[in-house]
C-alpha cells in the first residue's frame, strides 16, 4: 500500500503561508498583482483562470484579467505584454494557453519580461533552471518538486523516468530532478522499449496525457510515481496518465488525480507571484 501524497492539502499549506506573506507586503504599502491574458473561449482554460483567480482573492493578490477576443492580432497581443511589463503595479503575468493558431505563442511568451514571468516559460528563466540560477521555475514541475521535498522523498542518486518531454512540464521537471541529482531519463512518443525503461524508474514522472497510460506491470515495486495526467474518461471522471487502482499497491508514494499534482501547480503560481513582488 502506498502513501497518497495529498497535494491538496500541501497546497493550502502554501497557500496559508503565502497569505502571511501577503499582508506583510500590504502593511508595506505594496499589493502583489497577477495579471492573466486569455484570447478566445476554451472550457478547460476558462476553470483554470476561474481557479487562479479564487485563489488569488483567498491570499490577497490582485488580479486583472484580459479577455482578448480571438481576432486579436500579434501585434495587438505583443502591445499588451509590453503595456503589462511595463506597468508598475503589475507584479506577474501569465498568458493562458491554448491561443488561437494564427497567433505565435513562442514569440509572446519570450516577450513577457522574465521579471514577471511567474509562469516561468521565459527562455531567460529555462536558461537559469539549466545552469542551476534562480529562477522562475514553472508551476508544474515546481510543485512536483515541493511534493517530493515535503515527503522527505530522496531524489538525489534515484534514478528517475519522466514520461513526456512537454516544455511545460516533461523537460523542466527532469530539469529539476538533475539538479537535485538524480539521474534522469526522459521517454517520448518515440522511446522504444518503453515499458523496460519505466520500469528501472525508483521515481516516475507521468506527463503523457492518456489514461492508464502508466500500467502496473510497468512499475517497480516501491516506486514513487507522480501523476500530472489531467483526462477525462469514459464517465466524463478526471483521470491521471496511471492506472492508479492497480499501481497504488506497488508504488511507495502516488499522487492521486485529482488532488494531487493540479493543486500543486496553482499554489506555485501564487508563490511565484509573490516571488515576482517580493524582488
Ligand atoms: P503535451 O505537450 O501533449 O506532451 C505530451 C508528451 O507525452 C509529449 O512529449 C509526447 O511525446 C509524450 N507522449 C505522447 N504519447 C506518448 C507515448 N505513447 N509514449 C510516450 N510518450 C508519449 O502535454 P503536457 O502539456 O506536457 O501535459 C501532459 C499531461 O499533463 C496532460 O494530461 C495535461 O492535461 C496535464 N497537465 C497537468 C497539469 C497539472 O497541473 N496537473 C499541468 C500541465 C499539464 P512527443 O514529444 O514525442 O510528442
Amino acid at each position: 500500500m502506498a502513501t497518497i501524497i495529498n497535494g491538496k492539502e500541501l497546497a493550502q499549506e502554501i497557500r496559508t503561508n503565502l497569505k502571511k506573506d501577503v499582508e506583510e507586503l500590504r502593511n508595506n504599502g505594496i499589493i502583489p498583482k497577477l495579471a492573466v491574458i486569455m484570447v478566445g473561449s476554451d472550457k478547460a482554460s476558462e476553470v483554470y483562470v476561474r481557479n487562479k483567480s479564487k485563489a488569488c482573492n483567498e491570499i490577497g493578490i490582485e488580479f486583472e484579467e484580459f479577455l482578448e477576443d480571438s481576432s486579436i492580432t500579434q501585434k495587438e497581443l505583443l502591445d499588451l505584454i509590453d503595456n503589462l511589463n511595463e506597468r508598475e503595479d503589475v507584479h506577474g503575468i501569465l498568458l493562458q494557453s491554448p491561443i488561437p493558431d494564427h497567433l505565435n505563442i513562442r514569440e509572446a511568451f519570450n516577450r513577457i519580461s522574465a521579471k514577471k514571468d511567474v509562469d516561468g516559460f521565459n527562455p531567460i528563466n529555462v536558461g537559469k533552471l539549466v545552469i542551476g540560477e534562480d529562477a522562475f521555475i514553472s508551476c508544474t514541475p515546481y510543485g512536483i518538486m515541493k511534493m517530493l521535498e515535503a515527503y522527505n522523498i530522496p531524489v538525489e542518486g534515484k534514478r528517475a523516468v519522466v514520461i513526456g518531454r512537454s516544455n511545460i512540464v516533461g523537460k523542466p521537471v527532469s530539469q529539476c530532478l538533475l539538479n537535485k541529482n538524480a539521474t534522469v531519463t526522459i521517454c517520448h512518443s518515440k522511446t522504444e522499449n518503453i515499458k523496460e525503461i519505466v520500469k528501472e524508474a525508483d521515481i516516475i514522472v507521468a506527463a503523457v496525457g492518456k489514461p492508464k497510460f502508466v500500467t502496473e506491470d510497468m512499475v517497480k515495486k516501491g516506486a514513487v510515481v507522480i501523476d500530472v495526467g489531467i483526462n477525462r474518461n469514459e464517465d466524463g471522471k478526471l483521470v491521471g496518465d496511471v492506472d492508479f487502482e492497480h499501481v497504488e499497491p506497488k508504488a511507495s508514494y502516488i499522487t492521486p488525480v485529482p488532488g494531487g499534482v493540479g493543486p500543486m501547480t496553482v499554489a506555485m503560481l501564487m508563490n511565484n507571484v509573490v516571488k515576482a513582488t517580493k524582488q
